[in-house]
């Protein structure tokens, strides 16, 4: 008698680093478990994916075509390489055309008696749900959110009509939640902010709750001993007792996440030769915000200004350092414009600031590593993050951008980069996201609150099927 087949699990991300990245690292800790793993995402996007997860029998890839759209570059098969944000929604109408040949991969595996355990798919790819209902399959969402966001977000959304009155500065309660912060409008994202509008984009993010809410169950990257008091508000939004797993941080389980780039890197060379731990702030906004070249000017002068150590990572192909910055800031500077092991960096123990766009992802991984942080949002759910990251968790500051998005000025980063790195404030929130750090790698290790969790999840799939 042969041994019977693992489980089998389809992952299917979002196309944007943000998206991909957490999910990968779930596909490893799914693999170390002994379960199979089918991948599910487009050509261009194959070869970065290919290069991050094991060369393994029991991992594997399925690459379908990414749809054309008018609208959209040719090629253009990952929102990071998206010209403008604008036209993240016709990115979005293009995913769905995904949904025919992902229908045809499941008709396959119920051919080949193959159907996996479930489907774990970004809440962008909502439309997954439709088709795994058709083949008997649990589907899980993943949204890349964390627990607190994800149940205000969810709640305001319920509450767009009342939001409508509101003026950007008017703090409002959400039924249900107990937060750790007064919330005004502007904390919002942008679609909450303008809530009466009914263009695609609103009736995709509809759609997108909608299948949420119809979900087996939701997988979050995130940790119970952090955001474990607001999992039943978000469970609330779950139809038929569906639960929300909070198994991360996802990072972690990659060798304690502690990243993977080559010690010839420049710029671990560079924080190898830094001789003062935690003396180094690293600066990045992540792998789709536009930051203007007029605010790259005086975000450069304003670390140079602040006399501490950075490490500045700079995605726009038009910005050159103003005239003489470079020189100047030789010792205490590095300017980096290629993609960066952030987790490397971050865990370095040169590394003590992350001034950071509070993408959900460069969050988890800055406390996961102890580093605290100073908040820069951008846009989608950061203003949210930012404020959870400072009056929620304690483990940051917020530079102090007014109420109008304008440019701010170097004398005000250089001030707040020079109380994160050596104030007050800066060294008690240092101490919070150490001590945060060592709860995130317990909750991973054998026995801990995540690792149960994703024990939990597959014997409960296991069982289903
Ligand atoms: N990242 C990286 N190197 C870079 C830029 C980004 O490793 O040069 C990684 C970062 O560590 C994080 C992800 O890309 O895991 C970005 O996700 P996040 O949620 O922070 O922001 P987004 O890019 O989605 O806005
Ligand atoms: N990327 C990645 N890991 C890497 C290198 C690149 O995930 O090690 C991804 C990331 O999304 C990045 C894209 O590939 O934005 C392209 O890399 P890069 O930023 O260097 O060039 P771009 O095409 O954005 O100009």
């Amino acid at each position: 008698m042969g041994s019977s087949p693992p489980p089998h699990v389809v992952i299917f991300p979002f196309m944007a680093q943000g998206h991909t990245l957490p999910l990968l690292d779930l596909s490893k800790a799914l693999l170390c478990r002994g379960i199979k793993v089918t991948i599910i995402t487009t050509p261009s996007n194959a070869p970065t994916i290919l290069q991050y997860i094991p060369k393994q029998p029991l991992i594997s890839l399925t690459v379908i075509p990414f749809p054309v759209v008018e609208g959209l570059p040719k090629g253009c098969e990952n929102t990071s390489h998206l010209p403008s944000m604008d036209l993240l929604p016709s990115f979005f109408t293009a995913t769905m055309e995904l949904q025919q040949p992902f229908e045809q991969i499941l008709r396959e595996m119920s051919d080949t008696g193959c159907l996996p355990i479930c489907v774990i798919s970004d809440f962008f790819l909502g439309w997954t749900l439709v088709t795994c209902r058709l083949f008997g399959v649990p589907r899980l969402a993943f949204t890349g959110m964390g627990v607190l966001s994800m149940a205000i977000t969810k709640t305001a959304w319920e509450q767009k009509p009342n939001l409508i009155s509101k003026s950007d500065s008017d703090t409002f309660d959400l039924p249900g939640l107990t937060l750790p912060f007064t919330l005004t409008r502007a904390d919002l994202q942008d679609i909450l902010r303008f809530p009466d509008c009914d263009d695609s984009f609103h009736r995709f993010i509809s759609a997108v709750v909608h299948y949420d809410a119809g979900s087996w169950g939701v997988i979050v990257n995130s940790f119970t001993e952090l955001e474990g008091v607001h999992v039943s508000a978000l469970e609330s939004f779950i139809e038929n007792g569906g639960k929300a797993w909070c198994v991360g941080p996802i990072l972690l389980y990659d060798e304690m996440g502690y990243g993977s780039a080559s010690d010839n890197q420049l710029y671990i060379q560079w924080l190898d030769e830094q001789a003062v731990s935690d003396s180094v702030i690293y600066v990045s906004f992540g792998s789709q915000a536009h930051v203007s070249d007029t605010q790259l000017d005086e975000l450069a002068f304003g670390l140079h200004k602040s006399g501490h150590r950075f490490i500045l990572v700079i995605r726009s192909k038009t910005w050159t350092p103003p005239d003489g910055l470079e020189e100047m800031s030789k010792e205490k500077g590095l300017i980096v414009r290629d993609w960066v092991d952030q987790r490397r960096i971050l865990a370095h123990p040169a590394t003590g600031g992350f001034l950071s766009h509070c993408g959900w992802n460069s969050v988890l991984e800055s406390l996961s590593m102890g580093v605290p942080l100073l908040a820069w949002p951008m846009m989608a759910e950061q203003r949210l993050n930012a404020k959870i990251v400072v009056e929620g968790f304690g483990v940051g500051m917020c530079v102090p951008f007014g109420e109008k998005s304008g440019v701010l000025g170097r004398e005000a980063i250089c001030d707040v980069v020079r109380e994160l790195m050596g104030g007050e404030k800066g060294r008690k929130a240092r101490e919070r996201a150490e001590v945060l750090g060592r709860m995130a790698k317990k909750a991973i290790q054998k026995g801990g609150s995540s690792d149960k969790s994703l024990t939990d999840l597959i014997e409960s799939l296991s069982i289903g099927t």
